[in-house]
């Protein structure tokens, strides 16, 4: 099967009323535990790739594994997102490489560390816009500004510095047409999220479901989203980690987020936490061992677990065969007509 478009996958979870994990990926062994953890549980899948991934992976590495698992996988839907696009040149370069999807996050300026104006956020995602839909790639904006950092990118910040502001999404979406839209409720990227189990006062749902109401058409998009569970901190710290006591995002306050509009959710750090939990084990356990297959395998296994899991508790399980995937060049032609527009004043939102 081809790669499909992000935007069809969205769609059908806002019809069947699940989400869609996107996980970011690095290396083989990591597009193989997400392909095994969709087969298993029957998922749709979103894999994504951040500047640093691409960087890291050599790019062609990166998309060749990613059309493998697709030729591998006939039966998976998979879109290939690029996470965190800081610019309209890498959002481009994505894009003719054969991405499916775009994020452009427009929210930071090109540095990737500081805040841009509204304007200029509008201005540089139109232009993704602009050339993405008539090739019938997807978008992502960002409206809001993040907390934390990862892989170089992001203003720092708890999260809460910058909150989205209704009026402001809906005005983001009207003038720059993007499908999917990140909005900032108090998650960061990283580990290190918050220094308690977050509650209503770090975490503002409320704020997201009035962003939905108001832009019921627009998939919403929650980032920094890993749950950071304390088993897998243990087992870090059991076998010689030193991470520092932290939380992540509640399994249950993203399936509240579902309920409300959430269709994409970002989830890397687990999956690095599971990885390396694997490894220092067999490091621990059997430090003869030598063989890199020795303890890549076991990472992997650890991270298609923790996979499986997320997909189980979003909701995509189970949904990988509902639908036929459509050529992106059908997802142009909807684009050019006008059925996939979902500006909120062509669309009836207010
Ligand atoms: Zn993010």
């Amino acid at each position: 099967m081809p790669l499909v478009s992000m935007r069809q996958l969205l769609d059908e979870a806002a019809k069947g009323g699940y989400g869609v994990g996107a996980f970011n990926v690095n290396d083989m062994e990591q597009i193989q535990a997400i392909m095994m953890a969709a087969r298993e549980t029957k998922s749709p899948v979103i894999v994504q790739a951040s500047r640093g991934a691409r960087k890291f992976a050599e790019d062609l590495y990166l998309f060749k594994l990613i059309q493998a698992a697709a030729e591998l996988n006939p039966d998976t839907p998979i879109a290939m997102h690029q996470d965190h696009g800081n610019s309209f040149e890498t959002c481009k370069s994505a894009i003719d490489l054969g991405y499916t999807s775009v994020m452009m996050d427009g929210s930071l300026k090109e540095d990737g560390k500081t805040p841009s104006t509204f304007e200029e956020n509008v201005t540089v995602t139109r232009r993704v816009v602009e050339y993405a839909h008539p090739r019938g790639v997807t978008v992502e904006g960002e409206i809001g500004v993040l907390g934390g950092i990862e892989d170089g990118h992001g203003a720092g910040g708890s999260g809460l510095e910058h909150v989205t502001d209704p009026d402001q999404a809906v005005e983001f979406a009207e003038r720059t047409g993007v499908d999917a839209l990140a909005i900032a409720i108090g998650t960061s990227h990283g580990a290190y999220k918050f220094t308690k189990k977050p509650d209503g006062s770090v975490l503002k749902m409320d704020l997201l479901i009035k962003i939905h109401n108001r832009l019921p058409h627009t998939h919403l998009v929650m980032h920094g989203s890993s749950s950071v569970p304390k088993d897998l901190q243990d087992i870090i710290n059991q076998y010689g980690g030193k991470l520092k006591e932290t939380w992540g995002v509640p399994v249950e306050e993203i399936q509240l987020g579902i309920k409300n509009g959430v269709r994409k959710i970002n989830v890397d750090t687990d999956n690095r936490l599971a990885m390396t939990g694997a490894i220092r084990k067999v490091f621990a356990e059997t430090p003869e061992k030598f063989d890199p297959r020795d303890y890549l395998k076991p990472a992997r296994e650890a991270m298609a677990k923790v996979v499986a899991q997320r997909m189980t508790q979003f909701g995509q399980a189970g949904h990988a065969g509902d639908y036929s995937p459509k050529p992106i060049e059908e997802m142009a032609k909807g684009y050019a007509n006008g059925s996939l527009d979902t500006r909120p004043s062509l669309v009836g939102a207010k």
